[in-house]
């Protein structure tokens, strides 16, 4: 008869029930005790007016110290003034095990923390309810994703995440010693990707941990981050552009219905963006940035501060297409009759950027040649371009940051707000 404080209802009053739970604040008042138990799903009050309640059951409630785990059995009551409307009169309390005192970090919301005296004892952090939250949503938002992608027809894979070439041949790569060679920590499913459309999967998918050794602290940039990465076969850039809005308006469609509880504790009341997105070119959007002040030299990525100019005219959701093909990946697939600009995409929420995505360069020769043209060696992707010479299909995908779409949903100041324990330049544990 275990049941969670969000089950209680007044309805159920006279009824006993069994709650296990923390102690997430006592109030002392002589005669009556407040105490209330904190769960998963909510908070309720445990009320002890002296004379309704057993002298043991009193005692113990005087003395416990909050953020103690407890098992409560008691009767339902009525109660208005109540949170929820609801209290509990307990027979019985029993001690599971007792925290120690002071607490690292207040539960209560009472003092405000900083940031980093919040992730230093995360899992007290995480105890509160606004922190919670944060994670049911982002239970849901992966939830979705995969049963919209297999819905679409796409296959889940894993691709190593232990590599020895760099994706873009970048330098924000973790290096990592592997038995007597060197290797990295792959900084995108990218190349394994594309070969799995060689492979003739058509459509695949992958949710995992990308690695980049990004050497600023930013609010956006993790160097441990989960990444939602397609790959589709037999399509260009337009259509990975809708499968991307159409799974993103599904996000927010089941986080708004899923999670209503979880918003609440947020304060939040969630938007749902309309489908289209909005689509701009890269060219639109330099000139927004330019009327407003901020010129960017053509073939250059949009500084941040252009994109906050951008993110305030256009605002929500929106693409910005047709990128430059100098400041896109060497897989990007130029326009035909413009190869200066590539069939390439950027998702943004506002001033944010969720996600990249593009056709890719299915062609042998011409990819040989992009990669050189970016000053890479044909010879250190050996694996990836045999799969070019042997039956490529026309192809094309996106990879899409999940802590960058909860942070930008539920309008988190910090990304490392929507990852457990997150990796930054600085932090390293817990
Ligand atoms: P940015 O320009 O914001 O650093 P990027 O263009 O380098 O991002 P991509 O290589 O396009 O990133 O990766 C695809 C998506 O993965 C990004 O749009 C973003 O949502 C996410 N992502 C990339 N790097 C990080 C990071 N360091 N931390 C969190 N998310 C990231
Ligand atoms: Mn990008």
């Amino acid at each position: 008869m275990r049941v969670y404080t969000a089950d209680i209802k007044p309805e159920m009053e006279g009824q006993k029930v069994k709650l296990y739970g923390w102690v997430h604040e006592i109030r002392d008042l002589g005669g009556l005790v407040f105490l209330l138990l904190r769960d998963r799903e909510g908070i309720v009050q445990i009320t002890l007016p002296r004379k309704f309640v057993s002298k043991q059951v009193f005692k113990l409630a005087k003395k416990i110290r909050r953020e103690s785990v407890i098992a409560v059995v008691g009767e339902v009551r009525r109660e208005e003034k109540a949170p929820g409307g609801v209290e509990i009169i307990p027979e019985s309390i029993e001690v599971l095990n007792e925290a120690d005192a002071p607490l690292p970090l207040e539960v209560t919301e009472k003092v405000p923390a900083e940031l980093d005296t919040r992730l230093d004892h995360r899992f007290m952090d995480l105890r509160r309810p606004r922190v919670q939250a944060i994670f049911r949503i982002r239970h849901q938002v992966l939830q979705t994703v995969r049963e919209f992608l297999s819905n679409e027809g796409f296959i889940e894979v894993h691709t190593p995440k232990i590599v020895s070439t760099a994706t873009e041949g970048g330098t924000d790569l973790f290096p990592i010693s592997y038995f007597e060679k060197e290797a990295f920590l792959n900084q995108s499913p990218q190349l394994y990707k594309q070969v799995l459309m060689a492979a003739g999967f058509e459509k695949v998918f992958e949710v995992g941990p990308i690695f980049r050794a990004e050497e600023h602290n930013t609010t956006r940039h993790l160097n441990e981050a989960i990444s939602i990465d397609i790959e589709m076969s037999f399509t260009d850039h337009n259509g990975v552009m809708d499968i991307l809005e159409r799974l993103v308006h599904k996000v927010y469609v089941d986080v708004a219905e899923k999670c209503e509880r979880y918003l609440n504790w947020l304060e939040i009341s969630l938007e749902i963006p309309e489908l289209p997105f909005q689509r701009i070119t890269y060219d639109e959007a330099r000139e927004i940035a330019a009327r407003k002040g901020e010129e960017i030299p053509w073939g250059e990525d949009l500084s941040t501060n252009a994109l906050k100019l951008i993110g305030e005219e256009i605002g929500g959701l929106y693409f910005i297409t047709d990128w430059p093909t100098e400041s896109k990946p060497f897989y990007a697939m130029p326009y035909e009759d413009r190869p200066e600009i590539s069939k390439s995409f950027d998702l943004m929420h506002d001033w944010l950027e969720l996600s990249s995505g593009a056709q890719r360069i299915h062609l042998y020769d011409m990819l040989v040649e992009s990669i050189k043209s970016k000053g890479l060696e044909p010879e250190s992707f050996g694996f990836y371009l045999e799969a070019f010479r042997y039956g490529m299909p026309p192809h094309a995908g996106w990879g899409l940051g999940a802590e960058r779409l909860i942070m930008s949903m539920l309008g988190l100041k910090n990304v490392r707000e929507a990852v457990l324990f997150p990796r930054d330049r600085h932090r390293l544990v817990p």
